[in-house]
């Protein structure tokens, strides 16, 4: 079978042409400029490709509800152009097969929980830690929708005593993204995360809020398996110490092996689909409409 994927990225976007297996048969990338010039470039790509059905993972938020006279915009970004465009809208008119429309975190939870490291799991949940932290997540075999989407990056935490920095969200402040996002561990420490040496006291105080978070999704979602992606989480170093702050943030509370034992080191992992997390996922959303 012959699927198409987007991943409509804030800064890129991945197009991929590829299988139910989840093998990427042919991939092109294009930096984000304005829609149309950008559409332009997916058209390019996907025209006479003869695709079965298509599926986007995109940033947001944006509008999934099939029953909303918005489904498939793009909402309320600030970047520039992509303000409530309808991007469902011009790959419709376009190209006449089933389509599948989510952010691109839930349809890399999907990929992870159907290819990658939640293979087989009826319950994942993905988080990417890069410009920006967003989560998917997959409950009961099924992505996690209702009002909107998740937004789970947002939510508040606990500042460190030690951490005088004063968050970087501008809604929130010290939301999880305002604290350990990609932009504010450059603007805490000066430099970007990735010339921060291994052992920089940053690492630390970056796995205390991730653990923190990860305490939280556990005892709200518990999922079966947590997948952490992203451009800050090539720092591999943090993984130890991740897991050493999410005990302490359940303070036992959760009595599975799991989470009480080294085995914590199994259920909160790297992307078993790499940074291919996002192509792939936009794949899986795809043969969710054809299935
Ligand atoms: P995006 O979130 O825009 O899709 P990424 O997941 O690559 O892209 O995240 C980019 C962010 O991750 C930037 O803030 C960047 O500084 C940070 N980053 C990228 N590589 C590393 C690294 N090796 N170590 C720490 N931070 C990194
Ligand atoms: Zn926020």
């Amino acid at each position: 079978m012959k699927l198409g994927a987007i991943e409509a990225g804030g800064t890129k976007f991945v197009v991929c042409i590829g299988n139910e297996k989840g093998e990427v048969l042919e991939r092109e990338s294009f930096p984000t400029e304005a829609p149309e010039k950008t559409m332009e470039n997916v058209f390019k790509f996907f025209d006479g490709k003869e695709i079965e059905a298509l599926g986007v993972g995109s940033f947001g938020p944006i509008d999934p509800d099939l029953t909303s006279p918005t489904y498939g915009y793009i909402t309320t970004t600030p970047k520039p152009g992509w303000n409530n465009y309808n991007i469902m809208g011009a790959l419709k008119e376009r190209y006449d097969i089933p389509m599948a429309f989510d952010t691109d975190v839930n349809g890399a939870a999907l990929g992870e929980a159907t290819f990658g490291a939640a293979k087989g799991l009826d319950s994942a949940l993905y988080l990417t830690i890069g410009t920006g932290i967003g989560g998917g997540a997959v409950v009961g075999g099924k992505l996690v929708h209702g009002l909107l989407h998740p937004e789970m990056g947002h939510m508040k935490m606990i500042v460190r005593e030690d951490d005088k920095y004063s968050g970087k969200c501008p809604y929130h402040g010290t939301c999880f993204e305002g604290l350990a996002a990609g932009p504010a561990i450059e603007a805490r420490w000066g430099v970007k995360g990735s010339e921060l040496p291994e052992d920089h006291p940053a690492w630390d105080l970056e796995a205390y809020y991730i653990g923190q978070a990860m305490a939280n999704y556990i005892l709200t979602l518990s999922p079966k398996k947590i997948i952490l992606g992203g451009g800050v989480m090539h720092q591999k170093q943090l993984f130890p110490m991740i897991h050493k702050y999410t005990q302490e943030f359940l303070n036992g509370y959760i009595q599975k092996e799991e989470v009480t034992t080294d085995k914590i080191k199994d259920y909160i992992v790297y992307p078993e689909l790499g940074d291919n997390a996002g192509a792939v996922g936009a794949l899986a959303l795809a043969m969710s409409v054809v299935k």
